[in-house]
């Protein structure tokens, strides 16, 4: 059978089409959509909808930007010096190891980017399409020509489309045209040689909605879209630089200049003191490849690469790396009420009709319950069923059962909506063929209502339901109970909201007009309203945000609850899910504010109802001001600058738009509350782990420094060659140092306070400590080496001690490192089972190192005797002894 969008897209001038000629081009019945069966033949033939990856940088670029490290070309130029001195196998070995570290580095880098990517590309992109005369969600890669797409503020366009209807949609086509102003729209046919850019019925594929809402027919999808065409999708690198590896690059380069300058004095000394140049050099290039942390930058990316895989088991998925390290520092979390902290599943609950409440019974979306007054069922006419009748019809949400379960697409609470009218007999699908819709105004966050205009009796209605500030003083009067009208009591209206916000209820104003005329809808209209009634319906907290947020009071992080909803549901949400907040403040209020007082009020109030998405911008910087690191999540397409600006911005996975998702550091998957406390908690132990490496290798380094200028200054051959430093530099780090990558997170944590930002990554205790095991390792390595010499043994065998100090002394250190205040074992002894395969792993190493006859001619080391190892694990024993008081001092110092 011919494909009806075979020879479509290209060369079809799709803007000169109407409407109608072009669903009949792509053969499609736009108030059906396509059937099922016929979307799976065209997407056999299509392909999904998606742009082929182009790739990024070449591999070798990335390889060699391992190597144009500046500690990597100092032992760059120490090997090439090395061999033009005639040591080859020791340049061979300085050269493998840059080369090994190198690929380290790069594969590690290649697998962190690798699962950023994988990860951010695992948060779908849902869109509501008209399939077989039914709204449903699929995701955006199995979109074809011919399906009918609806748009709504925030959503990036997936497909190339047809626009067929539009209400006040604005596009932002920068990505095509590079205009970053929105673009209005419309559906009128357009003459064919209109230039792309000035389309306006076409909405293109990667464009963003940022308002109003349509729908349009899908031309072409994949690479046959006009951004396939132009760009195609540049397989953009995730960023792997954060602010602990600028701070370690800086340190880098501290180091290479401290280094540096102890290697020329070292030369220098030992020259005056007539040693040849050649060995002298050699010592130089010995200081050089010791001092060196070759194994920190390849850690720091492991580690935070392990924290961002654990975070996204925990619901969190990071989107740009330096987040992981700031969650940890994070002091506030600002987070929306709907959805978030609580459920975001609507039940309508109570009704308030011409002075009366009425109570409706059932749970979920199920439309099973009935509809009571005084205990009584209630009949259901006059302004109970004009109520109902209009929450029902100014409604763009639909229901429908799978298996027993009733699922809704849309917004929860026009899903409540369409419930409660089922409940009562009132059928949405019959109601929207009575009086069809003629025209709307969407709801969005900033306007409060949604209206919408329907053919009635001949006439026109108007009905609109919204936020009471906002409707209420635009009513004149109301629905009587036999639905005549009624003078309007706004007390009485008042106290009954207010009445059911103090329960935690969300209430909406339900109100009617008499239109004149067919003319269009727009805000101007919404005015001289009758009010039909009030509906309040629940949402209930979700369960793990009270712990979730008791957790966060411990830890020194603030909850503050930032909503659209009424200020006195808001409070009584807070209370239910323990945030003690005595009175919350709205949006008009902080509007009146000038920066300076908002900074005063962002700090002590904890809930803020009724704000505009704009407004949470301006909370963002008012809390940042104070110092505060800010955690701040938000899903529509208004709240993408807060989301930019705070210090993590968090996105909704399952209800967010595409907008706020791109510009958020963080999505959540489940888009609770609760995650965000968790990947608080991972965040913190991420960086303690870094912290936890950091301290570990340094004295390493700083020790083997600390040796070759002992041994220059007391005039002694080197304890230690410049290949057996790079020989325990790079096995240690592997086996040693990298488990500590996956110690599990300290109990206690979240009980400690943020990390301030500004804090140096070690602390004065921990530069002590670094300093102390340096000198411990210098003391016992060099003092065995000595002892050994003086007892007859020969230069090799002393060596090889001194190299298993070294290594005996890092593995029994490591246990301290385990935590970086309390005992090793506090932790469970072995809760990290890669660090004893680690440990023993290393063991057989240097057993090979010390016996195997070929590692000794490789690495000149010679075999040694039980003594020599009792007083080496001795040494080392002693000096883990040492830490663990050191620790116990500075802990009750
Ligand atoms: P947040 O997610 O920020 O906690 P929210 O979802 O409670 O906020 P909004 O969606 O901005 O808040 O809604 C603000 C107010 O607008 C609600 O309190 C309600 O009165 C009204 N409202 C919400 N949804 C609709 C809708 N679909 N139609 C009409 N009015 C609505």
């Amino acid at each position: 059978m011919q494909d009806p969008a075979a020879p479509a897209s290209r060369q079809t001038a799709w803007h000169a089409h109407s409407v109608e000629s072009a669903s009949r081009h792509l053969d499609v019945d736009s108030s059906d959509g396509l059937s099922d069966a016929e979307a799976a033949r065209r997407l056999d033939s299509h392909g999904p909808n998606r742009l082929t990856e182009r790739p990024g940088k070449p591999a070798w670029r990335r390889f060699a930007a391992q190597l144009a490290q500046p500690l990597v070309i100092v032992l760059i130029a120490a090997g090439a010096v090395t061999a033009m001195l005639g040591e080859m196998v020791e340049a061979g070995v300085i050269l493998g190891v840059v080369l090994v570290n190198a690929l380290i580095g790069y594969w590690q880098e290649a697998k962190a980017e690798g699962a950023l990517a994988a990860l951010a590309r695992s948060v779908a992109t849902p869109v509501t399409v008209r399939r077989g005369s039914h709204r449903r969600q699929i995701d955006a890669s199995r979109l074809v020509p011919g399906d009918i797409v609806m748009l709504a503020a925030g959503d990036r366009i997936p497909a190339d489309l047809r626009l067929l209807h539009q209400r006040e949609l604005h596009t932002d086509d920068s990505l095509l045209t590079g205009e970053s102003q929105a673009v209005g729209k419309h559906t009128d046919p357009l003459p064919a040689d209109t230039a792309p850019a000035d389309r306006a019925n076409m909405a293109w594929a990667g464009s963003k909605v940022v308002m109003g809402q349509g729908c349009g027919l899908v031309v072409a999808t994949g690479d046959a879209t006009e951004t396939g065409r132009i760009a195609g999708l540049i397989a953009a690198a995730p960023e792997l630089i954060t602010p602990l590896t600028r701070k370690m690059a800086r340190f880098s380069n501290w180091l290479l200049w401290a280094i540096g300058g102890l290697a020329g004095l070292t030369f220098a000394v030992g020259l005056a003191r007539g040693e040849t140049a050649f060995d002298m050099f050699m010592a130089a290039v010995a200081l050089a490849v010791g001092a060196i942390p070759e194994g920190l930058p390849a850690a720091v990316t492991v580690t935070l690469a392990i924290g961002v895989a654990r975070m996204a088991k925990r619901k969190a998925i990071i989107r740009h790396l330096p987040a992981v390290e700031t969650l940890g520092s994070t002091t506030v979390i600002c987070s929306d009420k709907t959805g978030t902290l609580t459920e975001n599943a609507m039940t309508v609950r109570v009704l308030w009709c011409a002075g009366e409440g009425y109570a409706v019974s059932g749970q979920g979306y199920a439309p099973e319950g009935d509809i009571r007054h005084d205990e009584m069922p209630a009949a259901v006419a006059g302004a109970l069923r004009e109520c109902l009748l209009a929450g029902a019809l100014c409604n763009d949400a639909s229901l429908c059962q799978e298996h027993d379960c009733w699922l809704i697409t849309g917004d929860p609470t026009e899903a409540a909506l369409l419930v409660a009218a089922r409940k009562a007999g009132l059928d949405e699908h019959t109601l929207r063929a009575l009086y069809p819709r003629r025209d709307e105004l969407p709801f969005d966050a900033g306007r409060q209502y949604m209206a919408t205009s329907h053919a009635a009796d001949g006439g026109h209605i108007l009905y609109v339901k919204g936020a009471l500030e906002k409707l209420l003083p635009r009513c004149i009067d109301q629905t009587a109970d036999d639905g005549g009208s009624w003078p309007l009591d706004p007390v009485a209206v008042e106290l009954a909201a207010r009445a059911y916000a103090e329960q935690g209820m969300r209430v909406l104003i339900v109100a009617r007009r008499d239109l004149a005329g067919d003319a269009g809808l727009d805000d101007a209209a919404v005015d001289r309203l009758t009010l039909i009634g009030l509906v309040g319906m629940i949402d209930p907290p979700r369960k793990a945000v009270i712990g979730a947020i008791h957790n966060c009071h411990a830890a020194g992080v603030r909850v503050k609850m930032i909503t659209g909803d009424h200020a006195v549901t808001a409070l009584a949400i807070a209370h239910q899910i323990g945030i003690d907040a005595s009175r919350a403040v709205t949006g008009r209020e902080l509007a009146a504010l000038d920066d300076a007082a908002l900074a005063d009020i962002a700090h002590t109030t904890d809930v803020f109802a009724r704000v505009e998405p704009e407004q949470k911008l301006r909370l963002v910087r008012a809390l940042q001001t104070r110092g505060e690191v800010v955690a701040m999540t938000g899903d529509g397409v208004n709240d993408a600058p807060a989301l930019k600006q705070a210090d993590i911005g968090v996105a909704m996975g399952l209800a967010g738009t595409e907008v706020a998702k791109e510009a958020a550091a963080m999505v959540l998957t489940d888009d609770n509350f609760a995650s965000i406390e968790a990947a608080v908690e991972e965040g913190r132990g991420v960086w303690d782990n870094l912290v936890k490496f950091i301290t570990w290798t340094l004295p390493t380094n700083f020790g083997e420094g600390l040796v070759i200028v002992a041994a220059i200054l007391a005039g002694t051959t080197l304890p230690i060659t410049p290949l057996q430093i790079l020989w325990i530099n790079m096995t240690t780090a592997v086996l040693l140092g990298l488990p500590l990558a996956f110690e599990p997170i300290e109990r206690g944590i979240m009980r400690r306070p943020p990390r301030r930002l500004d804090q140096p990554v070690l602390d004065a205790a921990l530069v002590r400590r670094i300093v102390l095991v340096s000198i411990l390792l210098l003391a016992g390595s060099f003092g065995l080496f000595l002892r050994e010499l003086a007892q007859g043994h020969t230069l090799a065998e002393a060596r090889t001690v001194a190299v298993n100090v070294f290594v005996m002394v890092e593995a029994a250190y490591l246990f301290n490192c385990r935590s970086l205040r309390q005992g090793f074992w506090k932790q469970g002894l072995f809760s990290n089972p890669w660090l004893w395969a680690g440990t023993g792993f290393m063991l057989g190493l240097q057993m090979a190192m010390t016996y195997l006859p070929v590692m000794n001619r490789l690495f000149q080391t010679a075999p040694i005797g039980v003594e020599e190892w009792e007083e080496i694990v001795a040494v080392a024993l002693l000096c883990s002894l040492i830490v663990g008081v050191e620790k116990r001092l500075s802990r009750t110092g």
